[in-house]
This record gives structure tokens, sequence and C-alpha cells, in this order.
């Protein structure tokens, strides 16, 4: 016999039981963007590799080694995204909706990336990101934060999660603190691990980005990209932090926050946690501008963030505050021919009359019995059952399965609908 098949490492399954609670963060997330006034975008799961090589750029992680990359029966060279931010603004630039406009954008789905497994790290995980065009900032970099705030607030995970905010300055800025980053490194090369050896060749910053204890020091001690801001950029940042302040919301400079990507400039963020190992990254994004340029487009200017779902949940885990809805409000027991044909008929008649709803027919048959069962495994807080004395009279009894407090009852068609009108709470 053959084995079974399992899920590709790295990729999950999100079962039943799992998804009220991915369902209520994603209503959530909704509620939150549209409460800004935000759009949703639709955007293919494969794209052509060259736009993330253009993109992301060939010296980072991504690109290196985590992308899934394939030729199609073509011979075109594909790749499942591993983030949206490419793929929204090839869109953009493809439909023309960057010309002298304005966009505030997002998307939600799955992201791809050969990275090895482990907690909060996954070979298939899911992002929202959020990106917008056409604006200079400062406002609408803090915007962005703000969405985050709410959204947190809005989950009840707000004190589980802290603002981390850096300036990158211009690409200009930037190179001239790279090269004085190198020659600190350089001077010091006997305290660099491998890997911040070959970053010092092609993406120095990064190595400022370093998990390994051992570095902390020659990090700490380090340049701070701060001091190698123009007066422009500092305007800017200090626009946001004015902002931020006036709105009560707190957060940490963390110079050594590079995201490590050419295209950044100005700001950058990220909400990170203290709960989830050394995945504590759940939210990170800034400013782009630079990217619509090297992707074909006309000078102009952007702004986003990506936040991982998996991790949101795994901190919303954390807490138990959240009351998910059963899938069943309601259970309907049939036992004979003719229960079972006006039982059917009823239960339209139901989903007809309360709108919102959640009535489970009992499918297949059995006693009373095996039918109660499931009732009460169906999670639904009443049952109605329907047996020949029921149809005999026109009526049905409604049991209660939570509450002992209340009765079972004999009532009419009419009667049980205005019943579970008033005591199921309707989605
Ligand atoms: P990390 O430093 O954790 O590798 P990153 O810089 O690669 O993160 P981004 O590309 O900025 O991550 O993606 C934004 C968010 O998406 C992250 O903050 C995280 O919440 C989530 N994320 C990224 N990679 C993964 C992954 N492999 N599995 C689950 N979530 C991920
Ligand atoms: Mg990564």
């Amino acid at each position: 016999m053959a084995n079974n098949i399992q899920a590709i490492r790295g990729m999950h399954d999100v079962l039943p039981e799992q998804t009220p609670l991915w369902q209520y963060a994603e209503q959530g997330i909704r509620d939150v963007l549209s409460a800004y006034g935000y759009s949703e975008i639709r955007l293919p799961i494969v794209e052509k590799t060259e736009l993330f090589k253009r993109s992301i750029g060939e010296v980072t992680d991504i690109v290196e080694k985590e992308m899934y990359t394939f030729d199609d029966r073509n011979g075109d060279s594909l790749t499942l995204r591993p983030e949206g931010t490419a793929g929204c603004l090839r869109a953009c630039l493809e439909h023309g909706l960057l010309h002298n406009q304005v966009h505030r954008l997002w998307y939600y789905g799955p992201m791809y990336r050969h990275e090895r497994p482990q907690k909060g790290r996954y070979r298939q995980f899911f992002q929202l990101g959020v990106e917008t065009y056409g604006m200079a900032g400062p406002d609408i970099d803090a915007e962005l934060i703000l969405i985050m705030d709410r959204l947190w607030k809005k989950l009840g995970i707000r004190d589980k999660v802290r603002l981390q905010l850096n300036s990158l300055g211009t690409l200009a800025e930037r190179h001239v603190y790279r090269e004085s980053l190198v020659s600190y490194f350089e001077g010091r090369l006997e305290q660099l691990d491998e890997d911040s050896l070959r970053r010092l060749k092609t993406n120095p910053l990064r190595i400022l980005d370093t998990k390994n204890p051992a570095m902390i020091d020659v990090v700490a001690n380090a340049p701070v990209l701060t001091d190698f801001l123009g007066e422009d950029s500092l305007q800017h940042f200090n626009a946001i932090t004015a902002i931020l302040e006036d709105l009560g919301i707190g957060y940490e400079l963390n110079s050594r926050l590079v995201r490590g990507l050419d295209y950044y400039s100005k700001t950058v963020f990220e909400w990170v946690t203290d709960e989830l190992g050394s995945q504590g990254t759940v939210c990170a994004g800034g400013r782009y501008d630079g990217l619509i340029e090297q992707l074909g487009g006309k000078p102009n200017h952007a702004v986003g963030f990506a936040m991982g779902m998996e991790r949101l949940l795994a901190l919303m885990e954390t807490q138990d505050q959240v009351q998910l809805a059963s899938p069943v409000d309601v259970y309907m027991i049939r036992v004979g021919e003719t229960a079972e044909q006006q039982g059917l008929r009823f239960a339209e008649t139901i989903r007809n009359e309360i709108p919102g709803l959640k009535l489970q027919m009992n499918c297949g048959g059995g006693s009373f019995k095996s039918q109660f069962k499931k009732a009460d495994k169906s999670g639904a807080d009443y049952a109605l059952i329907l047996g020949d004395d029921e149809v005999g009279r026109g009526e049905v009894s409604v049991k209660p399965l939570r509450d002992n407090q209340q009765q079972q009852q004999n009532m009419s068609w009419t009667q049980a609908i205005k019943f579970l009108v008033g005591r199921v709470s309707l989605a």
C-alpha cells in the first residue's frame, strides 16, 4: 500500500477548529483598514522571477536562498511570491494607477520562502500587506503606524507589542554611512562571524541586524546612521515622532533597524514582541520611494508594511480574552420520514426569517440519542427536535443545550422562530 501523502514541510493546513481565530483577526483587519479608507487589491501568487530580483535585490536572503523558482512550460522563469510589495507595485505601474494619483491599498494572502521551518517561520505563511503611493509624508508614514496601533487594540494585544523606529535617510546619506561602517568593521575583522564577513562585502548594514550574541558589543559600538542624516531626513523623522507623541503612541528609537533593502528611504519601523522567542517581529515596513523608479516608474512616493499572520495569531493565542463564535447556533434533529421532510422545509423558513443564524441540519438519519450526541458536539446552543409527535401537532420541541436553567419547550413553528431571534447571537 502506498504511504499517505503529507503536506510539504513548512506549509500548514488551517483546520476547522483554528479558522474562527483566523476569521476573527481577518475581520478585525478589514474593519480597521476600512476605517482609514483603504482599498483591497488582489494580486497573482506567481510573478516573473525578474520582478523579485529587480525589486528585492540580488544580494538579499530572499533572492539568494529563499525563493521558490521554477520554469513553466514555456521555459519562463517564475517565482511564488516571497512578499507582496513588488507585485503590488508591478500591478499599479502596469495599470497606470500611479500617474498623478494617490492610493491606499491592502492585500492579503500566502507568501512563499524556502527557509528553515521553526516556530513563527514557515515556507508558506500569510501576510497582510499595506501599501500607499503618491504621498511624500510624514503624515502618511504616521498613519500606517496608527493603523497598526488600532489593530493591536482591537485584537486585544496592544500590551504585547512595541514599536521600533529608525530613519535610513537617503541613498546618498546611507552611502557615506556605509563607508564609515565598513571601515569600522574592517578594523575589527576578528570579531565578526562568518555571516557578517560575507555581508561586509555585499550588504554591510545588514550586519547590524545580527542575532549572534557574540557580536553584540562590536555592533553596539558601531557608528550610528542617525548621525549621518541630512536636514530633510531629520525633519521628516522628527515630524513622525511628533505625531506619535501627540497621539500618545509610544516608540523606541532603534538605530540598528536597517531592513537590509536598498530601496528603503527615510522611515523604517517594526512592531516587535518578546512573547514569540526569536521570531519576534510581527510587522515591518517603511518608506521605499526608490523602488518605483527601480521598477521603471516615474519618481514617486511609496510607504507600506507587511504583517505576518501566523505570528499575529500566535500572539493572540497567548491571551484568552477572545470569545469566538461557534460555527453552529441551532442543530435540527429529525426522526421519521415526515419529520425529515417537514424539517427541511422548516429549516429553510428559519434561514429566511433569521438572517445570520447558523442552523445545522442532522443528515444521514439516526436515533434521537445518536442525533443528540451530534447536536452536543456541534457546539449549538439549541436543538430543534422534530419527531412524529411534534409533526402531528404542528409543533417543534426546543431544547437548550448549554443552559441547564432553561426548560425544554414545545411550541409552534412561528413561536420557535420568535424564541430563537432573541436568544442566539447573530453574527
Ligand atoms: P525575519 O527577520 O523574521 O526573517 P523578514 O525581515 O524576512 O523577517 P519581512 O520580509 O519584512 O520579514 O516580512 C514581514 C513580516 O512577515 C515579518 O515581520 C513576519 O511577521 C512575517 N514573516 C516573514 N517571513 C516569515 C516566515 N518565513 N514565516 C512566517 N512569517 C514570516
Ligand atoms: Mg526573513
